[in-house]
């Protein structure tokens, strides 16, 4: 029996940048560090589902964290996290050790340790809406995305629990862990 009884946790994205917003991705495909550091030491890879793609699409807009915090779509993550919960339990179950959950931090859904805030919306032909300024109001807070915020609430249902990594893109050889 060759299987490790080891997985990892991650963002979709990690693993496939071609649903990030336009033009955000860092790397082609999936991050090398990441692939590397766990797949070659027999470590299983867990992909989560990307929740703004499957939400928005990939013609949205880049957005704030504040901005997806509405019922609709905290409904919509647990929506489609249930398949994976489900998963995760049998795993869990047939005695896997979870050895992280690793978050993008920054990220309005995915941030682990930090995530962003600051946009108003609104119309973005209309002058009042000032889209430029809005940029400017922009900032990275220590707080979990929205998307992160439901993974982790539904972990602690099943009473799961996990360490908890972050990539920082600009940093990704090294995993944040606080
Ligand atoms: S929502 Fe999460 S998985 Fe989707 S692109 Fe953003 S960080 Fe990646």
């Amino acid at each position: 029996m060759n299987r490790s009884r080891k997985i990892v946790v991650l963002c979709h994205c990690l693993l496939n940048s071609n649903v990030k917003v336009h033009p955000l991705a860092t790397y082609p495909g999936a991050l090398t560090q990441i692939w590397t550091r766990f797949a070659s030491v027999g470590v299983g890879l867990f992909q989560l589902p990307c929740p703004e793609t499957s939400f928005l699409g990939l013609s949205r807009w880049g957005m704030t964290s504040e901005q997806y915090d509405c019922p609709a779509f905290h409904r919509h993550c647990r929506r489609i996290l249930e398949p994976c919960m489900d998963q995760l339990v049998a795993l869990y179950r047939d005695g896997c050790a979870l050895v992280g959950l690793i978050g993008v931090d920054g990220s309005p859904n995915c941030g682990m340790f930090r995530t962003c805030t600051g946009y108003r919306g609104g119309e973005i032909s209309s002058e009042s809406t000032d889209v430029s300024g809005q940029v400017g109001m922009l900032s990275s807070v220590s707080s979990r995305g929205i998307f992160m915020r439901e993974v982790l609430a539904m972990l602690e249902e099943r009473n799961i629990s996990i360490p908890l990594l972050a990539v920082d893109e600009e940093a990704p050889d090294n995993l944040k862990t606080s």
